[in-house]
C-alpha cells in the first residue's frame, strides 16, 4: 500500500496499515516535521527494523490497477502497489460546497465587499471629525474651544468625546468577557481575566486618567508616561532642544532622559522577562484589540504568507528610526523646514491613516492586530530586543490531539499546533506572540503553558 503525504494523519495511517501490509511513505519534503514527535519516532523505528519504507522529496506521477509511478530524487520509480491512502492536502474543498448550497462563514462575497467599504467610510469620517470635526462644529456656535461650553458635562464631552468612547470600548467590552460571555472559553481562565482588569485598569486609570490631570502636576510632557520610542517620536524633539538647541529647562530635562530609561532600559527589561506582554497587558491599542477586538479573534490572517508580510513592520521601524535621527539632528545636519514637512507626512501616513483605518478599520475583517502586527514600531522594536535577549516562551507537553483550537484564535497568525505537535517551545525569538495567554486558555487537552513544560 502506498501512503501520500507528511502529517500526522499520514503517519498514523502508516502506523496502523503496517501492522497487516507492506507499506510505503511518499514524502513530498526531505523529512517528516510536522507529525508529532510520537509518531515520528514509531515511523523510525518501524524503518530502521524494516517494516516500512519512507520516501523523501517523493511525489507520485501515475496510479495503476497494479503499480504506482514516483518520482523519486534517484528518477522514475515503479513499485507494486494495491491500494493508495491520501493524507495530503489540508484545504477543504471549498468551491465545491459552495457549489451544493454550503454558506462558508467568513468569505469575502459582494456583500462582504459593501461592507467593508461602507465601514471603512465609517471609519474615516469618525477620524476626520476627530481631527477637524469638533473644532467646526464648536465654530458653528461661535466658540472658539470645548472649555467656552459653559455646562461641565457637555464641555469635557466636547474635549474628551474620543477617549471616552475608547475607554468605553475598553471597559464595557471587558467586562462582557469578565462576566463569563464568551461561550468559546471551557472556562474563563484566570490569565484571561487577570490580563482583562490589566487592560481596564492600564486604559482608564493610567491612558485616558493622566490625561485628565491637569497640566501643572504633571508637566506638559506627561504623554511620555504612556508612549514609548519609537511609537512616539516626541523624545526626538526633546534631545534635539536639550542636546542641540540648549535647553536646559529642568522639566525637558527629566522627560528627555525619562523617555531614554524606559526605550533602552526598561522596555529591554520588560522583554527579557515578559516578552511581548506589554501589547496585551498594558498599551491601548492592545486593551482595544482584546476587548472590543475579542469577537473578530478567528479572522485574523493565517499562513506562511502572512507571516512573510509581517516583515513590513521593519520598514516601519526603519522611518521612525531615521525620522528620530532627523529631528533630533534638526538644526545642524539637517534643516528644519524640511524635517518639519517629512515629519507632517510622517505623521499623517503613521497615526492618522494607519492606526485608524488600518487598526479599528480593520478589526470585523482581519481580526484586531493589523496594527500591532504589520505596522507598529514600538512591536517591531520589541520583536529585535526578544530575538537577543528573552527568556519569555511557551511550551507543550504530548497530548495534543491536533484540534487546531489555538490556531484558530490566534491573533498573531502563530503556528502553535505546529510547535504542540512538535513538543516545541516558542517565544519571541522565533514569533511575534504577544503572550495574550488565549491558545492556553482554550486548549482542550492542557497542552500549553508559559514557561517550561516537562512531560
Ligand atoms: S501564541 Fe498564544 S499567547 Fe501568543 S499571541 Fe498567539 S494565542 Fe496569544
Ligand atoms: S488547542 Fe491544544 S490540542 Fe488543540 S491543536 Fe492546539 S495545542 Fe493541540
Amino acid at each position: 500500500m502506498l501512503v501520500v503525504g507528511a502529517g500526522d494523519q499520514a503517519a498514523e495511517s502508516v502506523i496502523a496499515l503496517s501492522e497487516n501490509n507492506r507499506v510505503t511513505m511518499a514524502v513530498r519534503g526531505p523529512e517528516l516535521s510536522r507529525p508529532r514527535t510520537r509518531n515520528i519516532s514509531i515511523l523510525k523505528s518501524k524503518q530502521v527494523r524494516g517494516e516500512i519504507v519512507i520516501l523523501y522529496d517523493t511525489t507520485v506521477t501515475s496510479i495503476n490497477e497494479n503499480s504506482v509511478t514516483l518520482k523519486t530524487p534517484d528518477g522514475l520509480r515503479e513499485i507494486p502497489n494495491d491500494r493508495t491512502i491520501i493524507n495530503a492536502g489540508s484545504r477543504a474543498p471549498y468551491d465545491f460546497l459552495g457549489k451544493v448550497g454550503v454558506k462558508i462563514a467568513d468569505t469575502w462575497n459582494s456583500r462582504r465587499y459593501i461592507f467593508f467599504a461602507i465601514f471603512i467610510a465609517f471609519i474615516i469620517s469618525m477620524y476626520l471629525f476627530k481631527s477637524f470635526g469638533m473644532k467646526a462644529l464648536l465654530g458653528h456656535y461661535g466658540l472658539k474651544s470645548a472649555a467656552e461650553i459653559s455646562n461641565p458635562v457637555l464641555s469635557f464631552l466636547a474635549a474628551k468625546w474620543y477617549g471616552v468612547l475608547y475607554t468605553l470600548l475598553v471597559g464595557g467590552f471587558g467586562l462582557w468577557i469578565l462576566n463569563g460571555k464568551r461561550k468559546r472559553h471551557y472556562r474563563l481562565h484566570d490569565y484571561i481575566r487577570w490580563k482583562t482588569i490589566s487592560c481596564i485598569f492600564f486604559q482608564t486609570v493610567f491612558l485616558f486618567g493622566l490625561t485628565l490631570m491637569p497640566v501643572k502636576y504633571l508637566g506638559a510632557k506627561a504623554a511620555t508616561l504612556i508612549t514609548v520610542w519609537p511609537l512616539t517620536l516626541a523624545p526626538a524633539s526633546w534631545a534635539n532642544s536639550f542636546f542641540v538647541m540648549g535647553n536646559s529647562n529642568p522639566e525637558l530635562v527629566f522627560y528627555t532622559f525619562f523617555t531614554v530609561f524606559l526605550a533602552f532600559i526598561a522596555m529591554p527589561v520588560f522583554v527579557y522577562f515578559h516578552g511581548k506582554r506589554c501589547c496585551s497587558w498594558i498599551c491601548g491599542c492592545g486593551a482595544l484589540a482584546e476587548t472590543f477586538g475579542e469577537p473578530f479573534r478567528r479572522l485574523a490572517p493565517k499562513g506562511y504568507i502572512s507571516r512573510r508580510r509581517e516583515r513590513i513592520i521593519y520598514v516601519v521601524l526603519t522611518a521612525s528610526v531615521l525620522m528620530t535621527g532627523m529631528i533630533v539632528l534638526k538644526n545642524t545636519a539637517v534643516s528644519a523646514p524640511a524635517v518639519n514637512s517629512v515629519q507632517y507626512w510622517y505623521n499623517i501616513i503613521v497615526y492618522l491613516i494607519f492606526s485608524g483605518i488600518i487598526g479599528v478599520g480593520m478589526y470585523p475583517f482581519f481580526g484586531a492586530r493589523i496594527w500591532c502586527r504589520y505596522l507598529c514600531p514600538l512591536a517591531a522594536y520589541m520583536n529585535l530586543l526578544g530575538a537577543v535577549l528573552s527568556k519569555y516562551k511557551i511550551s507543550s507537553n504530548d497530548r495534543c490531539i491536533d484540534c487546531g483550537q489555538c490556531n484558530r484564535y490566534c491573533e498573531m497568525g502563530i503556528d502553535i499546533k505546529g510547535f504542540a505537535l512538535r513538543q516545541e517551545s516558542f517565544s519571541v525569538k522565533n514569533t511575534p506572540c504577544i503572550a495574550c495567554g488565549e491558545c492556553i486558555a482554550l486548549c482542550p487537552m492542557d497542552v500549553l503553558t508559559f514557561g517550561d513544560r516537562p512531560g
